[in-house]
Parts: structure tokens; C-alpha cells; sequence
């Protein structure tokens, strides 16, 4: 076995030109290999016992003794590698160490059933040497969908697995034993064929997942910007009208009280002239997220709908309660502090307000509710700013 020092000790897609889709692709294959070792440890001694078994009596005690002695020290061996990969944190250090220790173990294990094909040979017994062509058959077929996974594990464990019983069956020189030396050989190098297949078909497999799963992440987070304000952060007018649309819809099912407030920044030009629209950009920022502060009910959203306009859709509350907050909202901008000595009433960055609820049954239509929001926000600013008024209709 390797040391596994020097540049190894690297984390997976560090490495020079390996892509981040490439390193991912390596570190599932590994992690794959590991998941299934404990089958094939399994799997290799007890046909080890099997084997052992089956033989006793055809072919030296001391032979079978030995043999089945090295077969568990390497499934010990390989064990404890197994051990070291579960403890070890997020597969440091690196894909390429655990790999290069996989390989190495499919290769000591194939060597020792190699062994197996020559040592435990019996060369008197043709029907024992069937079956010693058929364990070993089975277990180059077994160790496919085991070993395919990762890179060069399978070759390095089946050739010196086959190759060994196929020289001493053509060593023995007849025409039956040449048919039968042969078939393995040909076996073998199906089972390398079709082992390379599944390779690429598990690669393949691995990468579409990865693909996929990236590209939903990618979705999601399109999705999020679609309905979000760039600027500010806050809901932007799409998600608006989407909340606005349901919740009327919920309100009707369920005779619900839906408010909404329409909030505008009050001489605003004014102070990006003053101020630049750069300063004017962070102020807009800054009155955002104090309007979101207001906001208590998981329910609620602020979105911005314009320059700087806001609307606030509090789903389930009466006029009363949509006057709370909406009060709640200009303190919190207020509290801001905000310097703005153009014209300003308070001569800081004020908003002035428009609520209209659903219990007004005057509005048949979201756009009337919307109307009569923004009637109100015209009255605001009317009677002099830094103000909520309640529309019309809610005030009978
Ligand atoms: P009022 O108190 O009546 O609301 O006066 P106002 O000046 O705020 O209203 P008006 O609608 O006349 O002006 C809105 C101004 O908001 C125009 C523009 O200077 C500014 N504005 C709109 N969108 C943005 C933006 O995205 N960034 C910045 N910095 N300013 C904007
Ligand atoms: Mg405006
Ligand atoms: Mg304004």
C-alpha cells in the first residue's frame, strides 16, 4: 500500500485542473466504493470458507490453512481502511488517498484469490477443478457492480484472479483443459468489458444527478430574484401583485379582512437633488428596511412598487389594526434620523401613508382596494405628510 503523502494529501478539486463538477463526480465514486465494501468483505470470506470447505481433503490442509489465514488478514486489513474512511471529516484527505487505498485493496484481495487458482489447485480432480473455475468464475462476476466504480479497481482485481488458474489449466496440456483455461480467459475479459461499461454508465449517472441538482439550486435562486427588488431586497412589485391577488382571493373564502397600505417617501425628488441619487439609492435602502421592521406577522409583505413607493399587504386585519401598523411604519422611518434639509416637514427622510381594508364591501375589485389605498395616500400627503390616513370608505 501507498503512504498517501505529498500532494495526495490535497482535497478533492483542489487539484490543478480538476473541475468543481469533475472533483464532485470523483469524491460520489468513492463515496460509493466505501458504501459497498462492507458487501465484499462479506462476500469474500465467506466464500473463503466455502471454498476452504469444499477443498478440505482434495488439496493440502496446510495450503488451505495458509491461504484462509492471508484471505482474513487482508479483509482485515481492508476493514480497517473502511473504519479510517467512516471517521475520516468530509473525505479528507482527499478523493485521490481513498482511492488509491480502494485500489490497493481490490488488489491484494484479487491477488489472494489468484493464489487460490494456484496453490489450492487440484490437480488430480477434474470435478474440484471445475469447481475452483466456478468460485473464482463467481467471484470475477460478483465483484462488477462492486469494484466498477472506482477507476482501474476492477482490472486490478480481476487479472490476477484469472490469470493464474487459466496457466495451470493450459499447463496441464490436454484438449479439455486448453477449452477450459480459455473460457475463463474470455470470461475474464468480458467481465473487464462489461465492468467498464458500468463504469461509465455510474459516471454518467453520478454527473446527471449533480447536473440536476445544481440546476434546481439555480432555479431557486432565479425564482428569489424574479420577486425580489434589486435595490433594496425587500418583495418587488410581481410578488406584490401575486400576494395582493391571493390574498383578496383567501379574504373572500374566508370573509377575512384584507388591508393595504400604500407608502410613498415624502419630497423625495427633492432630495435626490440635494443629496445625488447615490445617497438617494441608500436612503431608499435604509426607509426599506425600517418599513420591514414594522412588520411583525410572518403573513405581512412589503414590497417595493416604484421608485419609491411601497405597499404593505396585511392579510387578516381590520382598519384598526392596519392603522397600528401603518403608524408603527412611519415611526420606524422616522427613527431613522435620516438628515433631509431641502423642504422636508421634519427636516429628516419622512413617509407618508394610505390604508384601505376589505371591510369596506365598496370594493368589488382589487383595483378599486388599490384605489382607494392610494386615494388615501394622496390625502396624506395632502394634509401635510409624515402622516397615515385611512381611505374613505374604512373611515364610515
Ligand atoms: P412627494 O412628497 O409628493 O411624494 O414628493 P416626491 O418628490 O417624493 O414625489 P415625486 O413622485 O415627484 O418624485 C419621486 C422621486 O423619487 C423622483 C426621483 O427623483 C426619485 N426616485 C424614484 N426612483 C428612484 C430610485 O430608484 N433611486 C433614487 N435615488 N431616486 C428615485
Ligand atoms: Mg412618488
Ligand atoms: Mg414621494
Amino acid at each position: 500500500m501507498d503512504t498517501g503523502a505529498g500532494s495526495s494529501r490535497r482535497p478533492a478539486g483542489v487539484a490543478g485542473a480538476v473541475s468543481p463538477l469533475a472533483a464532485q463526480v470523483a469524491a460520489a465514486e468513492i463515496q460509493q466504493a466505501y458504501d459497498q465494501l462492507p458487501i465484499a468483505l462479506l462476500v469474500n470470506l465467506v466464500n473463503g470458507v466455502l471454498l476452504a470447505v469444499i477443498l478440505w481433503g482434495a488439496v493440502s490442509p496446510w495450503a488451505i490453512g495458509l491461504w484462509l489465514a492471508l484471505l482474513t488478514l487482508v479483509t482485515v486489513l481492508r476493514y480497517a481502511l473502511l473504519f479510517s474512511f467512516r471517521r475520516a471529516p468530509g473525505l479528507a484527505p482527499g478523493t485521490a488517498y481513498w482511492r488509491r487505498r480502494f485500489v490497493a485493496g481490490a488488489c491484494a484481495v484479487g491477488v489472494v484469490w489468484g493464489l487460490a487458482g494456484s496453490v489450492l489447485f487440484p490437480a488430480s480432480s477434474f470435478a474440484y477443478q471445475a469447481f475452483l473455475a466456478f468460485v473464482l468464475g463467481g467471484m470475477v462476476a460478483g465483484a462488477v457492480p462492486l469494484l466498477s466504480v472506482v477507476d482501474r479497481a476492477y482490472p486490478c482485481f480481476a487479472v490476477p484472479v484469472v490469470l493464474p488458474i487459466v496457466v495451470r489449466m493450459i499447463e496441464l496440456g490436454d484438449r479439455v483443459h486448453w477449452i477450459m483455461g480459455l473460457m475463463i480467459l474470455v470470461f475474464g475479459v468480458a467481465m473487464l468489458a462489461s465492468s467498464a461499461q458500468m463504469r461509465r454508465v455510474f459516471r454518467d449517472a453520478v454527473e446527471l444527478r449533480l447536473r440536476l441538482s445544481a440546476s434546481i439550486e439555480t432555479e431557486r435562486v432565479l425564482e428569489r430574484m424574479l420577486r425580489t427588488d434589486a435595490l433594496t431586497g425587500v418583495a418587488n412589485r410581481l410578488a406584490y401583485e401575486e400576494s395582493l391577488a391571493a390574498e383578496w382571493r383567501r379574504a373572500r373564502r374566508e370573509h377575512g379582512v384584507l388591508a393595504l397600505i400604500t407608502a410613498d417617501i415624502d419630497h423625495f425628488k427633492d432630495y435626490n437633488d440635494r443629496y445625488g441619487h447615490q445617497t438617494g439609492d441608500r436612503c431608499l435602502i435604509a426607509v426599506a428596511q425600517a418599513m420591514e421592521q414594522g412588520l411583525h406577522r410572518p403573513g405581512d409583505l412589503l414590497a417595493r412598487i416604484g421608485g419609491e413607493e411601497f405597499a404593505v399587504v396585511l392579510p387578516n386585519t381590520p382598519p384598526a389594526g392596519a392603522l397600528i401598523v401603518a403608524e408603527r411604519i412611519r415611526q420606524r422611518v422616522l427613527a431613522l434620523h435620516l438628515a433631509h434639509e431641502a423642504v422636508s416637514t421634519d427636516e429628516q427622510v419622512t413617509v407618508s401613508l394610505g390604508v384601505a381594508t376589505t371591510a369596506e364591501p365598496c370594493y368589488a375589485s382589487i383595483a378599486d382596494l388599490q384605489r382607494a389605498s392610494d386615494q388615501a395616500l394622496y390625502r396624506a400627503k395632502r394634509g401635510g405628510r409624515n402622516r397615515v390616513a385611512l381611505a374613505d370608505g374604512d373611515a364610515d
